[in-house]
């Protein structure tokens, strides 16, 4: 497939994209619209930034114009449940933006702002509603809408809402739906949890799949910088100093740690602003224009606040933190090198977290190269970075190496050979021997396949 033509989704629908400039679908949109057409239920893995929103809006809109009826009062033809305020405001403007030539009525839930406008929004029912669970639920208890007329249900995201702890919402949600309807599930990862939740909730659904492995992950430029805990903040000032930065998303573990790094990139003279969870609906959008627009260059984020943030123009993702969980890490850099622009992902790695890099190296299949910028690194770790099997090993294996700038992971990987004494991969830096086997690809689903 490779013009929106050949679809034959509505003529409205086609205008709309020729006026959004989008001329060849994506992967998951080839895959997904003409299943999602055909009316039959899909799991999809797809990461953010593969196009996988307007793969399910563009054939639900034309579903809708189809079999166009009035929605019921306080009820809604199609809902859309997301796991953050920002990433439901995005999908609805996708939907109002592909459906600007058709008559839909779209409306938003979400927490963190007064109920009121949304009761009244939804008092004439809607054709689309995007939804945060807990709010969605609210929203029910207070009889302002029925669930009972939901023709098709988006779970958008739904490892990241099961994450979340939206397991039982979603549960809920689910029951008061009717049995006949189509369901559409988009997950970026297939954890058990989720493949269980498709069983249970969809119905013998057609699996489509893009792996990040082959999109995302290959066109980001990876590094890891080998520091000392305590030089964490000075090392990313110079990062942030030293490279060339369109815009910069830094992650951290969690809300208190993104304040202080804010605080000490400002002292550094480093524009920055923080975004998490504490931040009001109106702080986050503030920031998050400041950030788009180019007056802050440099937004400090947690995992949870930076899910849905869709801006593009990322160059660079720095892991103050580096996630615990390797997918997490996927997540993460797939916010630079977005529709095929080159992004650059440096991850800061203390003794603790070698063992993360390790994981992310076997999910990604990539040796990630490794700057050694420790003070002292041919001491032994700290008695409590030993816990993990990986460690800066004693044997003088650490010695550094060249490191590859401006070259695809896969690349660097091959050229990964001692040089000059500046840089090293973890593989080399921290694995005994019985640690080097070849890293392996984490099950996940690499094709398209019909039924379950
Ligand atoms: P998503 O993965 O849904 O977050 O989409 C990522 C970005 O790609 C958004 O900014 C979309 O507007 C854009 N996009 C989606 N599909 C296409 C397409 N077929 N051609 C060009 N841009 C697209």
């Amino acid at each position: 497939m490779t013009n929106f033509h050949d679809f034959q989704l509505n003529e409205a629908i086609n205008r709309a994209l020729a006026e959004e400039k989008y001329l060849t679908p994506t992967p998951i949109q080839t895959q997904t619209i003409p299943t999602v057409m055909s009316g039959r239920d899909v799991i999809g893995i797809a990461q953010t930034g593969t196009g996988k929103t307007a793969a399910f809006a563009l054939p639900i809109l034309h579903r809708l114009a189809a079999n166009p009826r009035a929605p019921e009062r306080k009820s809604c033809r199609v809902l859309v449940l997301s796991p953050t305020r920002e990433l439901s405001g995005q999908i609805l403007d996708s939907f109002r933006a592909y459906g600007r030539h058709l008559r839909i009525r779209g409306a938003l839930v979400i927490g963190g702002v007064p109920m009121g406008a949304q009761f009244r929004a939804l008092l004439n029912g809607v054709d689309v509603l995007v939804a945060t669970p807990g709010r969605l639920l609210d929203l029910v208890k207070s009889n302002a809408l029925r669930l009972s007329d939901v023709e098709c249900l988006v779970l958008d995201e739904a490892d990241r809402m099961l994450d979340m702890g939206f397991i039982h919402d979603i549960r809920k949600i689910v029951a008061k739906l009717p049995a006949q309807r189509q369901t559409l599930m988009f997950s970026a990862t297939m954890p058990r949890a989720i493949s269980d939740l498709a069983a249970q909730m969809l119905r013998d659904p057609v699996k489509v799949a893009v792996t990040p492995a082959a999109s995302t992950v290959e066109l980001v430029e990876q590094r890891v910088i080998r520091v000392d805990r305590a030089e964490k903040p000075a090392m990313l000032v110079e990062v942030l100093r030293t490279e060339k930065v369109d815009r910069a998303l830094v992650f951290t573990r969690t809300k208190h740690g993104a304040d202080k790094v804010v605080r000490r990139l400002v002292q550094a003279g480093i524009a920055a602003e923080a975004i998490h969870g504490n931040k009001s609906q109106g702080q986050r959008e503030r920031v998050l224009a400041a950030f788009r627009d180019g007056k802050v260059r440099t937004l400090v984020a947690t995992d949870i606040a930076a899910r849905g943030i869709d801006v593009d123009g990322i160059s660079h993702v720095v892991n103050f933190d580096v996630p615990n969980v390797a997918e997490t890490y996927v997540h993460r850099i797939g916010r630079t090198a977005r529709a095929g622009a080159a992004g650059v992902a440096i991850s800061l790695c203390d003794g603790e977290e070698v063992a993360f890099i390790r994981d992310i190296e076997k999910l990604i299949r990539v040796s990630i190269p490794v700057q050694d910028r420790r003070a002292h690194p041919h001491r032994a770790e700290a008695p409590a970075a030993q816990h993990n099997s990986v460690r800066s090993s004693a044997d003088g294996s650490d010695k550094q190496r060249h490191w590859h700038r401006n070259k695809p992971a896969r690349k660097q990987h091959q050229h990964n050979r001692p040089r000059d004494g500046s840089i090293a991969s973890v593989a080399f830096l921290n694995r005994n021997a019985a640690a080097q086997e070849e890293p392996q690809r984490a099950p996940r689903w690499t094709s398209h396949s019909k039924g379950s």
